[in-house]
């Protein structure tokens, strides 16, 4: 007789592992326990030593679907006899480090159930099971069980609470379980928050006033979303006017793969990801002629879709069998209502009914985009949150001292560090509201909470201005600053577990650069430690300073100028504007997302634009539309590590000037710089004896100008490393900040040239 007892670490909790261990152990003959503590899963069993080293396997090789186990640690302790298995109720000693699940996608036992008219739990739209429902916007405190949960207000009901007790039922210790005599309730609720119908017939009512091109509220997951009927012109033209959104693409959930298939061009990665119980909205080609309405993702070639993941989505997808706008649910760049309150009162204006329930959201959660890669290239994500935030991500260098990162400004997210392991928060969004620096606030709060947290070190941006750095340095912690640019080439770094050094090429819209200026077009040689400037694109001024960003026909006239010829603008600013530029009055910039914002106004593509990027976004929309084979590259000139894009500047007028169509242009536009930044990476690269290229900042979520430049770059013998579940923009910030920290705490200084001073 050999007894064990076995520490179960990683992500254990709230997601069926002590039944797994109870029906496991039972079945070989063990006697003993388990029970859920701070810090994981604890299981004591004693039997024959055969099958004790059998329930050791199977909690490595085969837990149940959403555990994921990162260690397993076991003792031997002296046998104490005993019979039978027992789950014993948690105890809370010990400090919380258990991570908590994400939230996952209905599982197909449960839709099966709200299908099945004989089933207790027919078209019941909270049904969950220890495989899937919320978890991370549900959890209040770990250890995770019921009362922790906002679950708490609801005492299950006898049947329910005879699967809960029931080792060998599917809902066995399952903390969210309800049914529709003891659960949350569906409410159809006026615009002024009155209740007009609750459980089945607000369903009715909500499938009633959609069908007939009415705008809803509905309470999700992660908060509120925004529904209309995909199909009605009308009904998005009202929505985007209510919603004060001129053009940001809205998200399109359908009912199955086949509908989605209808509606975009869809690789194997795309179709996984749409079914995976993470359930991310996959940005993928659009089919000509797919049937939703113009006003969906205007200007764009590519469409969001996405399926049902709650019972809820299922439920009326099925009542009106047509794709539905379901976008997050706020005024403009506000974060997602997610509480019942706030949605009423910000989102009634906006709605002609809120179909919500009460159950709680107690942290809101964004769904996360993912945008697909040409022919078999898998998925970038865009956008991290519902479904993969909180799972810990591993760090190439394991912190020594627990870390808060702070992020950037915009697509704000925040992470904190436990040992090896780094954990990203949901998508919070930008900062500069100040509903969503309190979402800020929160997130910061939850997540140390959550893993028990007390930070020692914060890393943050260098930009004084942005409300992270200023909450960062006014806390009585080690600060650790980290430039904008150097933490866009550790988030790639830490996606693929590598330490440095490589040639990063950081390309996005702006970042504060030690120099005083704005960079965005950087080369980098960086470790995680530190980095050294190598390269950069030609450095112009940026007229108006922010606002050169929400009008790119500024930009314009600032490379135009500096291929030395007059821009093709009629604004009767034009002439302040050029005087701005010619006095080099407004602040410097090297960054690439600001190059091809004036090359898509010079164009005429776009002068002003309604969210950040736009005329980026849409300058690489008229590219894809033709082949790259079809793609002529434009002179750039490269040379000292700068990147001088005149020769391009002067081309493109020329060509725009004879008429050239706008898509052959744009696509010339993105061989040209594609090249030359690869001609400047490989330069780099050999320059300091490396073989690494990193590509990352939010210039490169642009599919097509990453192709050009991986495809070079693979061609010149380096190996490439692009992101794929980190994002690439400002919402991958948070996790590049931790890994420098991390590793400048444990290492010394590893670049031969100065770097950036660490904490000081
Ligand atoms: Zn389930
Ligand atoms: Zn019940
Ligand atoms: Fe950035």
């Amino acid at each position: 007789m050999a007894r064990r007892r076995i520490a179960v670490h990683g992500t254990v909790q709230g997601v069926g592992f002590r039944p797994f261990v109870y029906r496991s152990a039972v079945e070989l003959g063990l006697v003993g326990f388990v029970h859920n503590d701070g810090a994981g899963v604890v299981v004591e069993v004693e039997g024959a030593e055969a099958a004790v080293a059998e329930l050791c396997r199977r909690l490595v090789e085969v837990p149940p679907p959403l555990a994921i186990v990162t260690a397993v640690d076991v003792a031997r302790v002296p046998p104490a006899g005993g019979t039978g298995f027992e789950i014993m109720t948690t105890t809370a000693e010990g400090p919380p480090v258990a991570p908590v699940a994400v939230d996952t996608a209905t599982c197909a036992a449960c839709l099966a159930e709200v299908d099945d008219p004989t089933d207790r739990r027919y078209r019941y739209p909270f049904t969950n099971c220890t495989d899937c429902g919320p978890r991370y916007t549900i959890v209040t405190a770990v250890p995770y069980d019921r009362p922790a949960t906002t679950m708490a207000g609801f005492t299950m009901c006898a049947a329910c609470e005879a699967e809960y007790h029931d080792p060998a039922d599917r809902r066995f210790h399952a903390q969210p379980n309800a049914c529709p005599a003891c659960g949350p309730r569906l409410r159809w609720c006026a615009p002024d928050g009155r209740p007009q119908a609750e459980g089945d017939a607000a369903l009715d009512a909500a499938v009633e006033a959609l069908r007939a091109g009415r705008i809803a509220a509905v309470k999700g997951i992660g908060g509120y979303h925004l529904a209309v009927d995909a199909v009605d012109d009308a009904a998005v033209t009202e929505l985007r006017r209510r919603k004060a959104r001129d053009a940001k693409p809205f998200a399109v959930m359908v009912p199955d793969v086949a509908a989605a298939e209808a509606l975009c061009e869809l690789g194997a990665a795309a179709r996984a990801a749409l079914v995976s119980p993470r359930r991310p909205i996959v940005v993928a080609p659009r089919r000509s002629g797919a049937t939703v309405a113009g006003g969906v993702a205007p200007g764009l070639g590519e469409l969001g879709v996405f399926l049902p993941y709650s019972p809820l989505h299922h439920l009326l997808m099925a009542g009106l069998r047509r794709p539905l706008v379901m976008t997050s649910a706020n005024l403009s760049d506000e974060p997602i209502a997610h509480t019942d309150a706030d949605a009423i009162a910000r989102l009634g204006p906006m709605v002609d009914g809120l179909l919500t329930h009460d159950r709680p959201i107690h942290i809101r959660c964004d769904d996360s985009v993912a945008r697909a890669l040409p022919e078999g290239g898998g998925l970038r994500l865009l956008r991290r949150s519902r479904g993969y935030a909180p799972e810990p991500q591993p760090l190439p260098v394991s912190a020594n001292r627990p870390i808060l990162a702070v992020g950037a400004e915009l697509k704000s997210t925040v992470a904190v560090t436990t040992g090896e392991a780094v954990i990203v928060s949901h998508h919070i969004g930008d900062l500069e509201h100040l509903a969503t620096y309190q979402s800020f606030l929160q997130a910061v709060d939850h997540l140390c909470h959550l893993y028990a947290v007390v930070p020692e070190v914060v890393a943050h941006d260098l930009h004084p201005e942005y409300l992270s750095t200023k909450f960062a340095t006014e806390l009585d912690l080690e600060p650790c600053p980290v430039q904008h640019h150097h933490a866009h080439a550790a988030s790639c770094l830490a996606e693929h577990g590598h330490r440095g050094p490589v040639v990063a090429l950081t390309f996005d819209g702006l970042g504060y650069g030690p120099d005083d200026t704005l960079w965005g077009g950087e080369v980098l040689v960086a470790d995680l430690h530190g980095f050294e400037r190598v390269g950069h694109l030609r450095p112009v001024t940026m007229p108006g300073g922010a606002a050169a960003i929400r009008e790119p026909w500024r930009m314009g006239v600032a490379w135009a100028r500096a291929a030395g010829v007059d821009p093709p603008f009629e604004d009767e600013r034009l002439a302040a504007v050029r005087h701005l530029v010619d006095r080099g009055h407004g602040p410097v910039t090297t960054s690439m997302g600001r190059l091809f914002d004036a090359l898509a106004a010079l164009l005429g593509l776009r002068p002003t634009v309604s969210y950040e990027a736009q005329a980026a976004i849409e300058l690489e929309a008229a590219a894809r539309t033709v082949p790259r084979s079809e793609a002529a590259a434009y002179p750039v000139e490269v040379g000292d590590g700068v990147l001088d894009p005149v020769p391009l500047v002067t081309a493109v007028l020329a060509d725009r000037g004879k008429g050239t169509p706008v898509p052959v242009i744009a696509a010339g536009i993105h061989e040209a710089v594609g090249r030359a930044a690869a001609v400047l990476g490989a330069a780099a690269a050999e320059e300091h004896g490396l073989a690494t290229v990193a590509l990352t900042g939010g210039v490169f979520q642009n599919v097509r100008l990453s192709e050009v430049v991986e495809e070079a770059l693979a061609g010149a013998g380096l190996r490439v490393l692009t992101h794929r579940l980190v994002p690439a923009n400002d919402g991958g910030i948070s996790i590049g900040q931790a890994a420098v920290a991390a590793a400048r705490g444990v290492q010394p200084p590893t670049m031969p040239q100065p770097c950036w001073p660490s904490s000081s």
